[in-house]
């Protein structure tokens, strides 16, 4: 195996593992799930991430998906660092919460309405309420993978980290929270249909990843999101996009405009903040407005729209262009097609999916549509190929229920690397 040296992320692991539990703040960044220490990183500027050994690797975790322009991008900083000299937060209204919803409003026509929050957590844990407030019903469906962040009701056989540590749902969710809480599997069209048919009366709205991006990517199909677009509407439930990963990353007008479905309301996060903490919840006014103080269903935040937050998302999505889509999708498709092709050489049974900047590789030849298909993956050689990518300067996520993402700062040249990473990873992992 070629070796890293990563003595002081070793170090400082083990310290921190004092402090915090499990030695970080989100649990899929301790790399449980690849049996290693996690890296700690010094700083990062563009495609690249530095580690405090020293190390330089081409980053396509560019935290989690927000950093579309990579890290550090010289106009986001420049304009961060205006608005920081000008107070950090006011907790009263700013020109900038206006100015980035009318942003939103123009890319995304159907978020007529928008609520700015600080994290993608809180915008689908808000836009339940408001589902649960405006139909007055109490169930809400969701879809096994999927996962729309850490609140009670929406921990219920997610995706994403509790997809990677093997749990279903989390102790400390209320039974009662979590029996109003409908699983099905993801892209199940027929069982969709009987759901809504046995239950649609009590249900206040569907929430789904219409692209997943927390079990790997894997596409919604058009049956399954017009399905579900024509059950929630013939029932009277309100279907939630929750866009906080695919939103200005599958697509730059999300998944909603490939796939020509406007939703009742759609969460964002991520890219909307340029990496600052962020997210926010909208859509039709009519059900929007009935949220405080135009309505009585309550919803509040001490940092929601702070001028940082709003700064960084300006600042991310003026510089955007359709043209950059293109682009990005071209070198993601050249790099996906690559690593299939490494995979083939070496005889690993592999599938890739991308869509627009989010992609991801299963190690699994068969086609993958739902939880169970990714989680009959080869983890062992998952866990093999990843360490020698890292040892070859190539940072992926760090679990197969991960996406991985590209900025409008990879070049042609990173993705040759990161083939040849991979071809090095397939040699070393079969031999
Ligand atoms: N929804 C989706 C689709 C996500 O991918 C995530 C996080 O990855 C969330 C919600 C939660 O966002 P946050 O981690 O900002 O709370």
């Amino acid at each position: 195996m070629t070796k890293l040296d990563t003595t002081k992320s070793q170090a400082a692991f083990k310290e921190a593992q004092q402090y915090m539990p499990g030695g970080v703040n989100s649990p899929v960044r301790a790399f449980k799930n690849v049996g290693g220490d996690p890296l700690f990183i010094d700083h990062g500027k563009d495609e690249y991430i530095y580690d405090i050994d020293g190390n330089k690797y081409i980053d396509y975790v560019l935290s989690w998906g927000p950093l579309i322009l990579g890290h550090a991008d010289d106009q986001v900083v420049a304009e961060l660092d205006k608005a920081v000299a000008k107070g950090t937060s006011y907790g009263a209204p700013t020109l900038q919460e206006t100015e980035l919803a009318k942003i939103v409003n123009k890319i995304m026509p159907s978020i007529e309405m928008i609520r700015m929050v600080s994290s993608g957590t809180e915008a689908t844990m808000s836009a339940i309420r408001l589902a649960r407030g405006y139909t007055h019903r109490e169930k809400i469906v969701k879809f096994v993978g999927n996962y729309h962040g850490h609140s009670d009701s929406l921990l219920v056989d997610a995706g994403s980290g509790l997809a990677t540590f093997g749990i279903n749902t989390s102790p400390g969710v209320p039974d009662d929270l979590a029996y109003d809480t409908l699983t099905v599997a993801y892209n199940d069209v027929d069982g969709v249909k009987k759901l809504f048919a046995d239950h649609g009366d009590e249900i206040a709205c569907a929430i789904v990843e219409p692209v997943a991006g927390n079990m790997g990517v894997i596409p919604g199909t058009q049956d399954f999101l017009q399905t579900l677009r024509d059950v929630t509407k013939e029932h009277g439930a309100l279907l939630i996009f929750d866009e906080v990963m695919s939103g200005f990353r599958a697509a730059y007008h999300g998944v909603q405009s490939l796939v020509n479905i406007t939703p009742d309301l759609t969460t964002l996060g991520k890219v909307i903040g340029g990496g600052l903490p962020v997210g926010a919840f909208g859509g039709r006014r009519e059900i929007m407005e009935q949220i405080t103080p135009a309505g009585n269903i309550y919803h509040a935040g001490t940092l929601s729209g702070n001028p940082l937050a709003m700064t960084g998302g300006i600042s991310t999505l003026k510089q955007l262009t359709p043209e950059d889509y293109v682009e990005m999708d071209k070198k993601v498709t050249a790099l996906t097609d690559g690593i299939k092709k490494a995979a083939d050489k070496y005889g690993v049974p592999m599938t890739v999916h991308h869509v627009g900047t989010m992609w991801s590789y299963f190690y699994n030849g068969d086609s993958i549509n739902n939880f169970d298909d990714v989680k009959a993956c080869d983890q062992k050689l998952f866990e093999k190929c990843f360490w020698e990518l890292l040892a070859h300067g190539v940072y992926v996520a760090p679990s197969q229920f991960e996406t991985n993402f590209i900025s409008t700062k990879h070049t042609d040249e990173d993705i040759e690397k990161t083939i040849a990473a991979f071809d090095a990873a397939f040699n070393a992992a079969t031999k």
